[in-house]
Order: structure tokens, then C-alpha cells, then sequence
């Protein structure tokens, strides 16, 4: 990967290169950005950078024998180390030497696969990906080897909100680095990191990537018709792997949906929304995630609608937000309902009952449209 195939993110980029250029890249750093906005793409470029045998002033060269390898993520001083599970049926330990080669597909594939992604790609299921302490230590031991080419070690760390307190065995590692070795870690939300290992790494903030740097990339890399990318990238909330993600199920017409799902809302319909509920969790978390994202996307067109007189919907998208701007709904009860629409997202992707979950979000923006204060349902 190189920087160039990272979407947006170029002031992460500059501040890269720039350390690197100055002699000033830290041995131990930490890209961190909301899913989608490219941690793990932008390690990895950092990391062919890094191994480039003929790079130029911004870029990997992408011809050379280090990066071929790296782009095939087999180059022998390029390590990782990622979320796994332990298959007692498989006889696999939770390590990611034991997962390797399934994660070098899934991310050659796809590198802004997102880490339910590839929970799911190895059958996790309902069990929670882990970063286990015999994990830590086998970081440790592979960090004490020389490096085969003789350059630089590099370990990528994905999401180290998976360590759970064993995060501390490399504590030791972090601060006193053996030589020539970079540790980039890629999280999501640095309030999930353990203290102690967010204070001794540099942080590298990703900011959420913008709705034409999403379409553009669309465009150019898919070939996704130009109508389309623009819907996706204001849908996709600055994430690019949520975009992948629409285009993928995009041929479910979100929009017939959402509009009886609010008109059932409107009148108080009980029998068809459990009808539409059932309906719904039927249909694999996935598309129930895309749904609830893009009925997000309508609410907060609509809050756009009222402030502003317009927003960037057309035809039937934008009759209806008219519409729904027109209505009583104050602008505290339509971000209620965004809010309980993500939460109910968050608690369907950690294999929540999405029956129950949506019955209760149902309800509670049943509440909200009516202005009226929802105590706790669930
Ligand atoms: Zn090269």
C-alpha cells in the first residue's frame, strides 16, 4: 500500500513524512481515527515507506522487491499483530501467527475491512476478538530478533483496544524499543487504550474523511456511477469502509423503507411496525447497520432542512425531509432519535437481539416524535 492509494488524510500524511524527513519518527506511535477513515491503509503505506529500498521525497516507489513483498504483507521485518479467537474446534491458539494468512486475505482484499469485518471472516460469531498476554509476548520475542533484511522491524498493532490489562507486558517494549524497530498501533478511540500505553506513544489523529473525498474515491477506484458515489459519501459519515459497505447492499432501496417505517411511526401503526420489525431482523445485521445509518442520514438532513431552508438530497429523498422538517418534531427530539438509531447500531453489531433492539428503538422514536421524554426501555 501506498500513501498515494490512502483515502484523503493529507495533513496525517505530511506530519508523517515530515518526522520521517527530519529524523524525528517516533519508535512507538499510534494512528487513531473513527472506523473507515484508514488506520490500518495508512500503517501499512507508512510501513512500505519505511522498507522502500528506492522511496522518493513522498512516496514508496511501489517497484521494488521490499515492496512487493510488503503489499503482499509478507515481508519478513513486517509483523502484525491483530484481535483473534481462540477455535478450540480448529485447535487454534488466540494468536495471530494462527490467524496470519487469513488476515493477509481479507486486508489484501481489502484493507478498509473493518474489525467486525474480520471477526466475521474468521467465525467469530458471538464471541469477542481478543489481544491475548501470550500474544504481548510473542510481540516481544519477534521484536528481539534482528531484522532479516537488515533495515528496520516494523510490528502494526491493529486495535489495541483489544488488550485487555496484559496491554502492560509491553509497557517495557513501548518506552525502550530494541534498535531500528517502529511500533505503529491503529486504534479507534483512544479513550479505550489503557493509560499507561497511551502515554508513552505518539499520537496521529485521523479526522473523518469528507463526503467528496468519499465520492471521488468512488468514482476512481469502482468506477461507482457519479449520482450514486455523491449519496454514499453524504450517507457513509465519513467512513470509507461504511461506503464500501452501502455500495455493497445498496441494492436494498433503503428509501421505500425508512418512509413506512416512519409513517407506521406517525401513526402509531403497533401491528405493522412488529410486522416490520420481524421483517427487518430477518435480514442480517449487516443491511439492519446500513439501514439504521442512512435513516440517520435523512434525520440529519432534516435538521439541515429546518436551520437552512435546503439540503443535499433530490426527488423523493428530499420531498420527504422536507416534509419531516415541516412537521412539530423539535430539533432536540430529531437528534434524540439519531442518537438512539446509533446506539441501537452499536448494540446490533455486538450481536444484541436485533428484534429487541429495534421493537425498543421503534418505540422510543415513537416517544421522540412526539416530543415527549422516553425513560430507559432496555
Ligand atoms: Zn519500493
Amino acid at each position: 500500500m501506498q500513501f498515494s492509494e490512502v483515502v484523503g488524510q493529507a495533513t496525517a500524511k505530511e506530519h508523517l513524512l515530515g518526522m520521517w524527513q527530519q529524523n524525528h519518527l517516533p519508535h512507538a506511535l499510534m494512528i487513531c481515527g473513527q472506523e473507515g477513515t484508514g488506520g490500518l491503509p495508512l500503517a501499512l503505506a507508512l510501513a512500505q515507506y519505511l522498507l522502500c529500498s528506492q522511496k522518493g521525497a513522498s512516496d514508496a516507489c511501489g517497484q521494488c522487491a521490499n515492496c512487493g513483498k510488503v503489499a503482499k504483507m509478507e515481508h519478513a521485518d513486517l509483523h502484525f499483530s491483530f484481535p483473534t479467537i481462540k477455535d478450540s474446534d480448529k485447535k487454534k491458539e488466540a494468536l495471530s501467527d494462527n490467524y496470519i494468512k487469513e488476515f493477509r486475505k481479507l486486508m489484501r482484499q481489502q484493507a478498509y475491512s473493518t474489525t467486525f469485518d474480520w471477526l466475521q471472516y474468521i467465525n467469530a460469531e458471538n464471541k469477542q476478538g481478543n489481544i491475548s498476554a501470550e500474544e504481548c509476548r510473542a510481540i516481544i520475542e519477534k521484536l528481539s530478533l534482528k531484522a532479516y533484511e537488515g533495515g528496520q522491524k516494523i510490528m502494526i498493532i491493529w486495535r489495541p483496544e483489544y488488550f485487555g490489562k496484559e496491554g502492560n507486558i509491553l509497557l517495557k517494549l513501548i518506552e525502550e524499543p530494541p534498535a531500528d524497530t517502529v511500533l505503529i498501533m491503529v486504534a479507534e478511540s483512544a479513550e479505550s487504550i489503557l493509560p499507561t500505553i497511551l502515554s508513552r506513544v505518539q499520537l496521529i489523529r485521523l479526522l473523518p474523511l469528507s463526503p467528496v473525498q468519499i465520492s471521488s474515491e468512488l468514482v476512481r477506484r469502482l468506477q461507482v456511477d457519479e449520482a450514486k458515489a455523491k449519496q454514499l459519501g453524504l450517507i457513509a459519515d465519513g467512513s470509507f469502509s461504511a461506503a464500501l459497505s452501502l455500495l455493497e447492499h445498496i441494492e436494498n432501496d433503503f428509501f421505500p423503507m425508512a418512509r413506512q417505517w416512519f409513517n407506521m411511526m406517525f401513526t402509531h401503526n403497533g401491528i405493522g411496525l412488529s410486522k416490520f420489525v420481524e421483517d427487518l431482523a430477518k435480514s442480517g445485521r449487516e443491511p439492519q447497520k446500513n439501514f439504521l445509518l442512512y435513516v440517520g442520514h435523512l434525520l440529519q438532513a432534516t435538521i439541515k432542512q429546518r436551520y437552512t431552508g435546503h439540503c443535499r438530497l433530490a426527488n423523493e429523498e428530499l420531498a420527504f425531509v422536507q416534509k419531516l422538517a415541516a412537521t412539530s418534531m423539535s430539533i432536540e427530539a430529531i437528534s434524540t432519535l439519531i442518537e438512539e438509531l446509533n446506539k441501537a447500531s452499536f448494540y446490533i453489531q455486538r450481536n444484541a437481539s436485533a428484534r429487541i433492539q429495534l421493537q425498543a428503538l421503534s418505540i422510543r422514536m415513537m416517544y421522540a416524535i412526539q416530543n415527549k421524554k422516553v425513560s430507559s426501555l432496555n
